[in-house]
């Protein structure tokens, strides 16, 4: 038996101070240049995450939200348009959809948590423009399936890639499947930054031209103001920090993918769980694990167990889908969600974990059941 300790959910100040001196040199570089704003760190950081995920263009803004909120205006989608999302989705997904003036239409996702293209084609209407998938948790829906769909409706796809960068299906970066992808630099998402952070991936010249212009009033190349736009970009010091934090990010996921694996082999035959799938279940996904996402009937039970032996886990969203908030979505009825939100819970799976750290977890889990 491992000895009692204390396993975080998430771990902000040894991920720090792993690597302080460097981040430190990083800041200390960036702040001696004065260099704050739309500087050099940014146009780095932004070709060099545009190579490693193989994509023409990529923005750095604001946030997330904010990435997917000039995604869709950047794709000419507004009012009376209505864009198909999953129900399970942090309400940045939806809000962003609204905040542009359009419809967000909720959908039932299937057994890997992701968007149920069952649900995608029935929820089309004459008024569908779009579906943003939501690559959650680290993985990439198929989206073989999706782009047929799309393309037999004529609808654009605008990924939600927030807890996915550097995931893949059969082969390809999860944002670089649609018109528009984003992404998010949170603090606690696969590649943080030390503040709020985001970016739009794409390979439309058009689309990146018009974000380019919205994230910064409306400014081109030479300062001059052709277009509307808004203050929305990622500052040079955070993006300075995510261009370090990218040279190792390979090793980061690597390192996932080995928890993950941990948590599979050791969790496997407990039969009251039901476990995503693992790293090396197919040859077509390439998960990258922001999250490990577990069903279990007990939930509630688990989660007061693991704590009392110090594990910290987190029920994702506040324990609500999106149209389980009071904002308009009274009528809607997605059952699979819903049963899913009752039985979802999260283990830690962050880089900061030692494999003692996740033999502990999978121990005090064994011990719940008495196996
Ligand atoms: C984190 C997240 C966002 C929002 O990102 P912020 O940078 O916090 O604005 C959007 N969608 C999903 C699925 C997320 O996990």
């Amino acid at each position: 038996m491992s000895k009692r300790h204390d396993v975080p959910f998430f771990n902000y100040s040894v991920l720090f101070k792993a690597r302080e001196d460097e981040y430190m040199e990083v800041l200390h570089d960036v702040l001696s240049r004065g260099a704050y704003i739309l500087q050099s760190d940014l146009e780095d950081f932004e070709k060099n995450l545009a190579d490693f995920l193989g994509v023409k263009h990529v923005l750095g803004v604001a946030d997330g939200t904010n990435a997917l909120k000039l995604a869709l205006l950047a794709t000419g989608i507004g009012v009376k348009n209505e864009v198909i999302i999953p129900a399970h989705t942090y309400v940045a997904s939806a809000a962003s959809v609204h905040y542009v003036g359009a419809t967000p239409v909720l959908v039932e996702c299937q057994h890997d948590h992701l968007i149920d293209p069952v649900a995608v084609r029935q929820a089309v209407t004459e008024d569908t423009r779009a579906i943003m998938p939501v690559q959650l948790n680290g993985r990439t829906a198929n989206m073989d399936v999706l782009c047929e769909i799309a393309e037999e409706y004529d609808l654009v796809i605008i990924e939600d890639s927030a807890q996915a960068l550097g995931s893949r299906f059969k082969g390809r970066s999860a944002g670089s499947f649609g018109v528009a992808g984003t992404f998010s630099f949170y603090p606690a998402k696969l590649l943080g930054c030390f503040g709020d952070g985001g970016a739009v991936i794409t390979n439309n010249d058009e689309i990146a031209e018009n974000i380019f212009l919205l994230r910064d009033h409306g400014r081109n190349k030479d300062g001059e103001v052709v277009a509307w736009g808004t203050n929305c970009r990622l500052d040079n010091v955070q993006a300075a920090i995510l261009n370090f934090k990218l040279k190792t990010y390979e090793q980061d996921i690597a390192r996932r993918r080995e928890i993950a694996a941990m948590y599979q082999e050791g969790l496997t035959d407990v039969d009251q769980l039901v476990l995503p799938p693992g790293p090396n279940d197919d040859q077509v996904h390439f998960d990258v694990y922001q999250n490990y996402e577990i069903e279990v009937d007990c939930r509630d039970e688990l989660k007061d167990y693991l704590k009392e032996y110090g594990i910290g886990t987190i029920i994702q969203f506040g324990g609500k889908a999106v149209h389980q908030y009071p904002l308009g979505f009274e009528d809607v009825s997605l059952p699979f969600t819903e049963q899913l939100y009752k039985r979802a819970l999260l283990l830690p799976m962050h880089t900061a974990l030692s494999n003692n750290d996740v033999g502990y977890v999978i121990e005090r889990i064994r011990g719940f059941y008495r196996i």
